[in-house]
Order: structure tokens, then C-alpha cells, then sequence
């Protein structure tokens, strides 16, 4: 059997996977099993920060991976400290919690809210209030978080305590925070799954001073916009508030599962010793790896982001067959005449990997993609548009 054959017939049948095997890839640049040289404009899913087999990335790995690979959390480790120190630097927030996957992420930001809100208020206020067409993860309880029906048909019960709004109407959140005991609002300041759609700035800002005033702690799941991917460092940096938890996973570690949440002044002492863990969280091969990617994610680098994120605002705008730019950063999404799927199945026969989310073409390159590239890609997503 070969290696599809091989697959479909003993991995979980769960993704409908496109017809190429990767076997190789530098920089931007991926090569399947028949020699056939990619564009790379999914960096798996936001993961691969500075593309595949990023040297100074794969050195950090491997240098880690020689000393020790794991230890348990009941120990002391570098690469672990040192990170959770890079990010509270970097961003105010005052401790980190590490696990493996966004999903994880956001189950701690959930879990330390309910205990903030029972210690302070009551252990009756548990409601967490997130958005219609949000994502947060597959676990049941993010699938209760994630606004969007045809996730949870078929996966009920699901854990109570969770209601969604409306995106950009702060009437609507005000009045679901007036029916609900409410611990914590979680929003994404751009729905990534739910079609790459940026909220305003005027509502974010809303969200954040309602909250504030109420005692309500604010979770922003950066955990596909988080780590340079909008321009700034984080998403939420973009709209000018201070949230109380950041989630975060994906491109941290630059390829490796790590999951971050990070806790503000208020919430910074809630979980105590018990109240959590992971065994793999905080490991320190995929430390060592996020500390790598974090240290290089700088004002150069960030500004080169917005950069390229304009070239293709430009380019796409008003191009034949593309209807709408939407997104922020590196994280593009596209609706497009044609579906989405016939234009990502184009691309990929003209040497272009790009991704969907809902109805549109969703394009998130990596974060040092060269101009050269990135302008070759460009134009191939053009033409199949067209
Ligand atoms: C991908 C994603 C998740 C889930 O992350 P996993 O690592 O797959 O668990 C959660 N929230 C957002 C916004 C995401 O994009």
C-alpha cells in the first residue's frame, strides 16, 4: 500500500485530506513524495511561524532534545521559566500556564475564570459568554464554547455554562451578561475558523470596558491570531485593550505543541497548587522552541508582517473573482465567485498551498515568507480566482 492507501486505511478517518504527501520542506517552500515543489501559504494551520525546518529553530530543538527531552512538572526546567518570562515581558501579563494545544489553552483560561468568579462572586457565577461563528477547540467543553451549531450536533450533552453573542453588537453581549451569572466573556478579535473576519475596533474596546466595569474576566483566544501572525505580537494589541487571560498555541513554538495561557494581575494567583496540569505541558524541547521563535518575533520582523499583509490587501482587492479581502496580519481570508475548495484544489495543482475557513480562501503564509514568494503566489491566487 502506499502511503494514502496506508493512511485511509488506518488513521482515523477525520480529515478530508488533500491528495499530496508531504514528505520535506525549507522555508516556504514544501516537497511531496513525487519531487513536486510547493508554495507554502498554510504553515500548518499558523504553526510553522517561520516556516519549515527554520534553521535557527531546528538547532534550538535538537540542542534541547541532546540535554533532556521531558521531566515532569514536579521538576525545575529552563527553557519552561524562560519562556513564561519572555511573554510576561513581552506583554504584562504576569504568570503562564503551558499545555499542548489551544484547546487546552482555552480549557485553563475557562477554568481559572470559574474559580476567580466562585472565590469572588459565587460559585453560581460559571456562565462563559463567547461568540456566534467562533472557534475554540474540539475538547467537548471548547466544542460548548465554540458558537457555531454544526459543531456540537452531534457530541451532546455538552458541558453547560455557555452562551454566544452576537459579533459587533454590544447591546446584545450586555443583555446575555444581565440574563447570565457571568464569569468570563472569550472572544477571538479575528474569527479564524469562522471565515477570517476581524471584529471592530469600537466593539472590542466596548467588550473590554464592560467587562472591567463588571468584574468580568476578559479571555482573548489568540490562539490562532497570537505570536505575530496580525502584525503585533498579539491580536488584541491591535485594538488597544488589556485583557485579564491570553490563550494562545499554534505558531508559538514554531511547529511543536505548546499551549500558553496568560494570566493578568487579577487572575495571576487564582490557581493554586492542584487546581491544574499537564504532563507534557511545558515541555522543554517545545520550549526551547517557542523561546527561539518569541526572540526573533521582533519590531523588524513584526513590521515586515504588515508589510506583506498590505502587498496582498493590494493585490487581491478588486481583483477579477475576488469579491472580499478580509482578515489582518498574514491571516487572509478571500470570498471568491468560484467556492473556495475549487480554487484551493487549483492552487495546489499550480503549486500553491492555501487553506479554507467556511466559504472563503484563507491564506496564512509564513511569518518571514521572502517577497519573492510570497509575489509568485500571489499571482497563481489570482489566476485560479479569476
Ligand atoms: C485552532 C484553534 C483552536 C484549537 O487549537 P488546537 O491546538 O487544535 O486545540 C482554538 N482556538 C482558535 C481560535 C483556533 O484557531
Amino acid at each position: 500500500m502506499n502511503i494514502q492507501e496506508l493512511d485511509r486505511e488506518y488513521v482515523a478517518g477525520t480529515y478530508s485530506r488533500f491528495p499530496v504527501v508531504i514528505t520535506a520542506g525549507k522555508g516556504s517552500l514544501v516537497t511531496d513524495i513525487d519531487g513536486n515543489d510547493y508554495i507554502d501559504l498554510t504553515s500548518g494551520i499558523a504553526v510553522n511561524s517561520f516556516g519549515a525546518c527554520d534553521e535557527v529553530w531546528y538547532k534550538a530543538i535538537c540542542s534541547q532534545a541532546a540535554k533532556i527531552q521531558h521531566m515532569s512538572n514536579l521538576f525545575y526546567t529552563e527553557p519552561c521559566a524562560k519562556l513564561a518570562h519572555m511573554l510576561c515581558e513581552r506583554t504584562g501579563m504576569k504568570k503562564v500556564f503551558f499545555s499542548n494545544s489551544g484547546a487546552e489553552a482555552n480549557e485553563c483560561a475557562v477554568k481559572t475564570a470559574r474559580k476567580y468568579a466562585a472565590d469572588k462572586k459565587g460559585g453560581d457565577y460559571y456562565t462563559v459568554i463567547t461568540l456566534k461563528n467562533s472557534f475554540h477547540g474540539r475538547t467537548i467543553t471548547m466544542l460548548s464554547a465554540t458558537g457555531q451549531d454544526h459543531y456540537h450536533e452531534l457530541f451532546r450533552p455538552l458541558t453547560p455554562g455557555f452562551v454566544h453573542a452576537e459579533p459587533d453588537n454590544i447591546d446584545y453581549m450586555k443583555t446575555l451578561a444581565d440574563a447570565h451569572k457571568t464569569a468570563a466573556i472569550m472572544i477571538e478579535c479575528v474569527q479564524g475558523e469562522g471565515g477570517v473576519v476581524a471584529l471592530s475596533q469600537e466593539y472590542v474596546k466596548a467588550v473590554a470596558e464592560f467587562a472591567k466595569e463588571n468584574d468580568i474576566i476578559l479571555i482573548v483566544d489568540e490562539v490562532q491570531t497570537g505570536n505575530g501572525r496580525s502584525g503585533q505580537l498579539y491580536s488584541y494589541m491591535n485594538y488597544g485593550i488589556e485583557p485579564d487571560i491570553v490563550s494562545t498555541a499554534k505558531g508559538l513554538a514554531g511547529g511543536l505543541p505548546l499551549g500558553a495561557t496568560l494570566m493578568g494581575e487579577k487572575v495571576k494567583d487564582t490557581l493554586k497548587a492542584g487546581d491544574h496540569g499537564s504532563t507534557f505541558g511545558g515541555n522543554p524541547v517545545a520550549c526551547a522552541g517557542g523561546v527561539s521563535i518569541l526572540e526573533r518575533i521582533d519590531k523588524a520582523l513584526l513590521s515586515g508582517v504588515r508589510e506583506k499583509s498590505k502587498f496582498l490587501f493590494e493585490t487581491f482587492k478588486g481583483a477579477q473573482g475576488i469579491e472580499q479581502v478580509s482578515g489582518m496580519g498574514l491571516m487572509m481570508g478571500l470570498k471568491t465567485t468560484k467556492p473556495a475548495k475549487e480554487v484551493v484544489n487549483a492552487c495546489i495543482a499550480e503549486g500553491v498551498l492555501c487553506l479554507t475557513a467556511k466559504d472563503r480562501v484563507r491564506l496564512l503564509p509564513a511569518l518571514n515568507i521572502p517577497d519573492d514568494l510570497l509575489k509568485k503566489a500571489a499571482e497563481v491566487i489570482k489566476k485560479c480566482c479569476a
